[in-house]
């Protein structure tokens, strides 16, 4: 039988990586953007109105450049203080420049003085899949946690430093990738996508 393949549509190494660990022992070889023949690579405008049609407008834009089944993800930070925000903005949280220090630092200033029982946030992962010629497919997961008064730990990425996950007793800085991939929101989402995958099939 052909090997199925499958496209993530990212440039992240971490995230192919990731995928390509969870999928291990199946018949499916996971491809990143660098793996597929030269084309258009301009990336589509994520003008979504939230996490899964984000996702959605990069799968689909990959799948059809690509011909293969892709999945894409789309990811952020909801802060309950700020009513959700900066949800689908969190890269662009302090402008279209930031870096995370910059994002990380405006979100301190914003939550100045909140006590912790007021800093309750969650990250938020959607995962699509589109195939050829078959309806595309959402898959969503999230961490719970607090925002700290200052950043914590020196591993992982933007807002990590200031997400303390009570289960672990620990901020996201503080896991090491495995413990991160264990309990993260994308790892939440790629287990509801590994279930979907139990029982359907990727290329229809
Ligand atoms: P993306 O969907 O992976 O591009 O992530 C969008 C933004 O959400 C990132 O630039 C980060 O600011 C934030 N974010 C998403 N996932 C995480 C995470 O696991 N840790 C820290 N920040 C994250």
């Amino acid at each position: 039988m052909a090997e199925n393949k499958l496209l993530l549509a990212t440039a992240n190494m971490g995230k192919i990586a990731e995928l390509k660990a969870l999928l291990a022992g199946r018949d499916i070889k996971v491809l990143g953007l660098a793996d597929i023949p030269e084309g258009d690579r301009t990336p589509p405008d994520e003008n979504g109105k939230n996490y899964c049609e984000n996702a959605l407008i990069k799968a689909g834009c990959w799948q059809s450049r690509s011909a293969l089944p892709t999945l894409a993800d789309d990811s952020g930070l909801a802060v309950d203080y700020l009513g959700g925000a900066p949800g689908i903005y969190s890269a662009r949280f302090s402008g279209a420049d930031a870096t995370d220090q910059d994002n990380n630092d405006l979100l301190l200033r914003k939550l100045d003085g909140v006590p912790p029982g007021g800093r309750g946030a969650a990250f938020h992962c959607c995962i699509a899949l589109c195939r050829p010629s078959m309806p595309p497919l959402t898959f969503t997961g999230r961490a719970d946690g607090i925002i700290l008064s200052r950043p914590v730990g020196e591993g992982g990425f933007g807002y990590d430093p200031l997400f303390y996950y009570p289960p672990l007793d620990k901020s996201f800085a503080q896991l090491d990738s495995a413990e991160k991939n264990r309990v993260s929101h994308r790892a939440a989402a790629l287990r509801e996508f590994l279930r979907w995958l139990e029982t359907g099939s990727l290329p229809g």
